[in-house]
């Protein structure tokens, strides 16, 4: 039987549900537990594909093309767990599922009501992911306790443990524990009220994870205990991480946190191995080198924009001993002031992925900058094509060369419309989308990094290299260092005379693991160390 754990929000939102979900996750398997995780997102939305970063982050992408919450980057990148169309759900989605049905007669001509029929598909979605082959779901509800748009999730999952016994769920609630300097204390009474709002709705926590700046004492920890319901063992503490967010499992497990969730839900398991997580704090405690990459973005200033990017190199940091200082760099400030004070002095310039025209000649600038002066350099999808552009205006002399996304008339549109979107009108789910085979060239500088043929890497645009233009970039200098569609579709770009300059129309950072780092984050992140090396070595003969 396969059991089930739902993690809920109270107090405020941003407490780092989607971390401690994963961390859940990530504990389970280590004790030898086939886990699967999914997330419920309550905004009406069919995903959050159409909705802008500022509002919600960066798109997560998975191999079966949806596009999804960035919290499932932090369930991919802690656990095994299997990610599909199935992972998340969102209000918009279970709603046009219930309509659909009833337009085509399912419901027998009854009234169409939140509860029993919105509340059932919500229960469908996640009895689907209970299957032989998984011990345990993990289901976070997105939100907090208390909206209104997470009352008809609340109450379905409240009828769940009904449906599938009580033993077999167990309820996490994750709160704020905050401290008044005024009072010079923790305060309980936010989690008081945040917990008998779920009791209100017949939810009773089984364990509540309080998140805090300072220790709880074994007196706060029993009071919330008494006011909560809960024995004070199922009070755990998850203080603030200040140096890296994979100390979170661990300091979980000092507080107890997976072997109460085992005898609870009375799950046979073996002892917790965390042998090559403790390795990688260790790596990351322990660094040899330092360097800096400067992100040139639209949206650098909003941290949740370029997740899975600043993550991946984090990751690579990890596997090379490198300390990565990451400057985030908005594309319009170069527009405004330059590269030179904005960029000077990093080793590594990486232009990420995005849509429209704001910033786009900043970019173009930053690429320029660390093509001319051997900086290494990393393109992703709008990156890439930033890339093409630069090369076509400066190296090929195509004056105003551009994307057809951005200038329709442009006279050299390097970057063009994909054939397969002409007719696209509908914005939602219509792009190139998921993972698709490329096959790389055997003298570049992508298959010396992934050290194979073929690879499979996720997709999300609209627009592509135009092939007409290909004779004339490599004869230039910018070869095609990796192709998809027997050899159609452009997916690799590289300027074969320069130390590191690899720009790709897919997203790598979505498979990059801290305990697998991605090859291309390597390449670029051993690129950026040999430089920093370098310029050390060189600065040290100069004498003073
Ligand atoms: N806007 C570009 C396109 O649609 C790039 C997309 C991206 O960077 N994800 O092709």
């Amino acid at each position: 039987m396969t059991k089930h754990i739902f993690v809920t929000g109270g107090v405020v939102s941003s407490l780092g549900k989607g971390l401690t979900s994963a961390s859940i996750g990530m504990l389970l398997e280590r004790r030898g537990l086939r886990v699967k995780m999914q997330k419920l997102d309550p905004y009406l939305n069919v995903d959050p594909g159409t909705m802008s970063p500022y509002q919600h982050g960066e798109v997560y992408v998975l191999d079966d093309g949806s596009e999804t919450d960035l919290d499932l980057g932090h369930y991919e990148r802690f656990t095994n767990s299997p990610l599909t169309r199935d992972s998340n759900y969102t209000t918009g989605q279970i709603y046009l599922s219930v309509i659909e049905k009833e337009r085509r007669g399912e419901f027998l001509g009854k009234t169409v009501q939140v509860i029993p029929h919105v509340t059932n598909e919500i229960k469908a979605v996640i009895h689907k992911m209970a299957d032989e082959s998984t011990d345990v779901v993990i289901t976070e509800i997105g939100g907090t306790v208390g909206d209104i748009e997470s009352q008809p999730f609340l109450e379905a999952i409240r009828q769940f443990s009904l449906d599938v016994g009580k033993e077999n769920c167990l309820y996490v609630h994750l709160t704020l524990v905050p401290y008044l300097k005024a009072a010079g204390e923790l305060k309980t009474k936010p989690t008081q009220h945040s917990v008998g709002q779920l009791r209100q709705i017949g939810i009773q926590p089984d364990l509540l994870i309080c998140r805090t700046e300072r220790s709880i004492s074994l007196e706060d920890r029993e009071k919330i205990a008494l006011f909560c319901n809960v024995p004070s063992q199922a009070v755990i503490e998850e203080k603030d991480k200040d140096f890296s967010i994979y100390e979170v499992p661990l300091s979980l497990v000092d507080n107890g946190l997976d072997e109460w969730i085992v005898k609870k839900l009375q799950l046979g398991s073996s002892t917790l191995d965390l042998k090559d997580w403790r390795n990688l704090l260790h790596r990351l405690r322990n660094p040899k080198h330092e360097i800096s990459i400067a992100v040139v973005g639209k949206y650098a200033e909003h941290f949740d924009a370029y997740k899975s990017i600043y993550e991946a190199l984090d990751h690579a940091g990890i596997e090379r001993e490198a300390q990565v200082r990451i400057g985030r760099v908005r594309s319009e400030e170069i527009e405004r002031e330059g590269p030179k004070r904005l960029l000077t002095g990093c080793d590594g310039v990486l232009v990420p992925g995005g849509f429209g025209e704001r910033g786009i000649e900043g970019k173009i600038e930053a690429i320029r900058f660390a093509r001319e002066r051997n900086v290494p350099f990393f393109g992703i999808c709008l990156g890439m094509q930033c890339a093409v552009i630069e090369f076509a205006r400066h190296v090929l002399g195509l004056p105003g060369a551009h994307s057809s996304e951005f200038d329709k008339n442009t006279e050299h549109p390097v970057i063009c419309l994909l054939d397969e979107q002409r007719n696209v009108i509908d914005k939602g789910g219509t792009m190139r989308l998921g993972a698709q085979p490329t096959v790389l060239d055997d003298s570049s500088r992508a298959a010396a990094c992934y050290r194979q043929r073929e690879v499979s890497e996720r997709h999300r645009h609209r627009y592509e290299f135009n092939s007409e233009y290909r004779q004339q970039f490599a004869s230039g200098g910018m070869r095609i260092a990796g192709a998809s569609d027997g050899g159609k579709l452009v997916e690799i770009v590289e300027v074969a005379d320069h130390p590191w300059f690899v720009a790709v129309q897919f997203h790598p950072e979505f498979k990059s693991k801290p305990t697998a780092a991605h090859p291309l984050f390597s390449g670029f992140i051993q690129a950026a160390i040999e430089r920093r090396v370098s310029r050390a070595a060189h600065s040290a003969e100069v004498p003073s």
